[in-house]
């Protein structure tokens, strides 16, 4: 997954463009708003408000004419005229300065979860040899469609929003059954269970022992 950061602080861009490597993102690091909207597609954009040349609003509202990416205003004051105008502009979340590396990384996976089958992933996702269509809940395996019950496929394609990242049995529950599902997590390990039995091979899904499940390309 590509991340475009728009950053003119160096002191504040560094450290993130190397956690957000360690984590798996593809980073393009500009600090401009005129190289921001001169860079290529990104998959997701990591806005400072505060840029030499623009406010980060007229960044984001140029970017938004022209694209759905989801955008992730970083600013730095808790402002609520701020947030709300940003928001209005297409703004899909926000971050405060100083912030955490790990609450930032979960708003980016929260935001792509959200956006993830109208803008991230247009039509068929290939992951080796399976294809998941989001539009028509149509998961393909070796060129054989798979049975999945609709729990299963939203289970999959959560999964495959960020494949290689793991996903907690907690965010699995909120996503994919409901934010305040009371049940114990046993149900996401029966459901991980018989969608590891019809992808064939144990390796698609790795278990985060405690914690969650990634999924990955089987070697
Ligand atoms: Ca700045």
């Amino acid at each position: 997954m590509k991340v475009l950061l728009v950053e003119d602080d160096e002191d504040i861009a560094e450290p993130l463009i190397v956690g957000l490597r360690r984590e798996g993102f593809e980073v393009q690091h500009v600090s401009t708003a005129a190289a921001a909207l001169a860079a290529a597609p990104p998959d997701l954009v990591l806005l400072d408000l505060g840029l030499p040349d623009a406010h980060g609003f007229e960044v984001c509202r140029q970017l938004r004419a022209r694209s759905s990416v989801p955008i992730i205003m970083v600013t730095a004051r808790d402002d609520e005229i701020d947030r709300v105008t940003g928001l209005e502009l297409g703004a899909d979340d926000y971050v405060v300065k100083p912030f955490g590396f790990r609450e930032l990384a979960a708003r980016i996976r929260a935001v792509t979860r959200r956006t993830a089958g109208t803008q991230v992933f247009n039509g068929t996702q290939q992951l080796g040899s399976l294809e998941i269509d989001r539009r028509e809940h149509r998961v393909v395996l070796d060129g054989e469609e798979l049975a999945l019950t609709p729990k299963e496929f939203d289970l999959l394609a959560l999964l495959a929003v960020d494949a290689g990242a793991m996903v907690t049995r907690r965010d699995i529950l909120a996503e994919v059954w409901d934010p305040h599902w009371y049940g114990t997590t046993r149900t996401v390990d029966v459901h991980i269970a018989s969608l590891r039995r019809k992808l064939g091979h144990p390796d698609w899904i790795e278990t985060c022992r405690g914690v969650g499940f990634r999924l990955a390309v089987p070697q």
